[in-house]
């Protein structure tokens, strides 16, 4: 490579101000006892969706910090999804004496079903089934991957395993079974307790953990219309069933946490790429989660690596990053969401982003809508447009748009507050709300007014239009007008 190929990184305006510009890749994060009094804040440092992790917390907790973060966003006039995260089948380890038990390497220890506490010698883990479906040669990975045991006997209500690799468990701490074939709930008793408070809160997007199949999705479907579900893909299983679970979902999540204990963990940078691929090629979305910038729960300035980690997932493709314990319980909840805007920014500004290869027509579906999307991206494209404008009901154009990674951002109008709100996940997307009033005509008089006063549109300057007709039909998208800023424009 010579160094005149070598890319110019346009370096992002740094300045501890608040508000910053958010991003085009967009930022999840967890919201818990860390941040709730600072929802303004991470607002203003660039969130564009706040994560409600029902694994951890009470309804009225629940209840107060969706409260919180609406006002928040409706006093800042911007749009702010919500997603509820459901715990699914997560596996847990009983308790021990004094909290936690050192393993050591050779160990054998008797592996027993339950939640009590642990007599000596023995490990409880709250697996229904556990004691048919784990065989002798298994895997078992305790507290996140730390420990890992090999079961080498069944014994009378127990199964006996050696420790492989030694570290500290403790109480509560997570078991994963790659290589068990359990018999999976889902959703559990207290996902649909989950499920109807997501409802209550109108959430508008639903985490859905542990999914194994497209079924396990559907079924949720059915309880939870209205919302967007993410497939979280963190069980080795799922990773065969993908097709099916991305056809029944809106969207993935990389959910690296369990992942990482599933699959051998240094092939969990590939797992990525071709997670966030695959979505893209199936007209999805994507988030990458965990442990991104997990130094700064404790520290102001996050590592070397994890700041690269974050620009390579954007390069990878995915349309947002997710922030777990940094703002639910770290210490630097708002710098961390600071952090995460700036890298995406400095990604966005450089040569490699634009270039970032995107995916091919769609031929699973041939619709006018995604033929639109397409046309509006290398319309876009070819004249260096700025700004696609899409007038959207269900956000369902505009999906399809984002997929497309146009170079230009994707402005989209649609008089729906949810639909206003779920597209809040979308990479290159900017929605906006606006009440529709009359035709066609009206309503793009309307928008450029909107947009020029707003500062998203100047005089003169060239731009893009993808409407449907008839007006507020679903999935009519069949126009794309080109269109100056500033010129008299009627139809028909
Ligand atoms: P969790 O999911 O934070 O709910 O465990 C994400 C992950 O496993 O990475
Ligand atoms: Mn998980």
């Amino acid at each position: 490579m010579t160094s005149s190929t070598f890319p110019k990184i346009i370096e992002p305006q740094i300045d501890n101000d608040l508000p910053m510009q958010p991003a085009r890749t967009k930022v999840v994060a967890t919201i818990g006892p860390a941040s709730e009094s600072r929802i303004g804040e991470l607002i203003d440092a660039g969130l564009s969706v706040a994560r409600i992790n029902f694994s951890h917390g009470e309804p009225d907790e629940h209840r107060r910090r969706v409260r919180i973060i609406r006002e928040a966003a409706a006093e800042r006039g911007v749009p702010i999804g919500i997603l509820g995260d459901i715990q699914g089948p997560k596996l847990r380890l009983g308790l021990f004496p004094g909290g936690k038990l050192r393993l050591r390497k050779g160990d054998r220890l008797r592996l027993v079903q339950g939640d009590h506490m642990a007599e000596r010698g023995e490990i409880p883990c709250n697996v229904k089934g556990f004691l048919d479906a784990v065989e002798p040669g298994h895997r078992v990975f305790l507290a996140d991957g730390v420990v890992e045991m090999v079961v080498e006997a069944r014994g009378v209500g127990s199964l006996v395993a050696r420790v492989r690799r030694d570290g500290f468990i403790g109480d509560r701490k997570g078991i994963n079974l790659p290589d068990s074939e359990l018999e999976i709930e889902l959703p559990t008793e207290k996902d649909l307790r989950d499920i109807v408070l997501a409802r209550e809160l109108e959430l508008d997007m639903l985490g859905v953990s542990f999914v194994g199949s497209g079924a396990d999705l559907e079924k949720i479907r059915s309880l939870a219309p209205g919302m967007m579900l993410v497939a979280k893909i963190e069980r080795l299983s799922a990773l065969d069933e993908l097709e099916g679970i991305l056809a029944a979902s809106d969207g993935l999540m990389v959910a690296r946490g369990d992942l990482g204990v599933e699959v051998e963990l240094a092939t969990l940078p590939m797992v990525q790429k071709r997670l966030i691929r695959k979505a893209m090629q199936s007209g999805k979305f994507s988030i990458t989660a965990t442990e991104m910038l997990e130094s700064m729960v404790t520290s102001a300035r996050p590592t070397r690596a994890e700041v690269t980690d974050v620009a390579n997932a954007i390069l990878d493709g995915t349309d947002a990053v997710m922030l777990s314990a940094e703002t639910a319980v770290g210490r630097y909840p708002v710098e961390s969401v600071q952090m995460m805007t700036r890298v995406a920014q400095s990604v966005e500004g450089s040569q490699q982003y634009r270039d970032m290869p995107s995916v091919a027509f769609r031929s699973s579906e041939p619709t006018f809508s995604n033929a639109t999307a397409l046309a509006a991206t290398q319309v876009a494209r070819a004249l260096k447009l700025k700004k696609i404008i899409c007038f959207t009901e269900t956000g369902n154009t505009v999906r399809q748009l984002s997929r497309y990674r146009p170079t230009a951002e994707i402005v989209a109008v649609t008089p729906n507050v949810s639909t206003y709100r779920g597209m809040s996940i979308l990479a290159d997307v900017r929605p906006i709300l606006l009440e529709r009033g009359g035709d066609l005509n009206v309503m793009l008089v309307d928008a450029l007014d909107h947009l020029t006063k707003h500062g998203m549109l100047e005089d003169k300057e060239e731009t893009v239009f993808v409407a449907g007709v008839p007006l507020g039909k679903s999935r009519s998208t069949n126009l794309l007008k080109l269109h100056r800023v500033g010129e008299h424009f009627t139809f028909g």
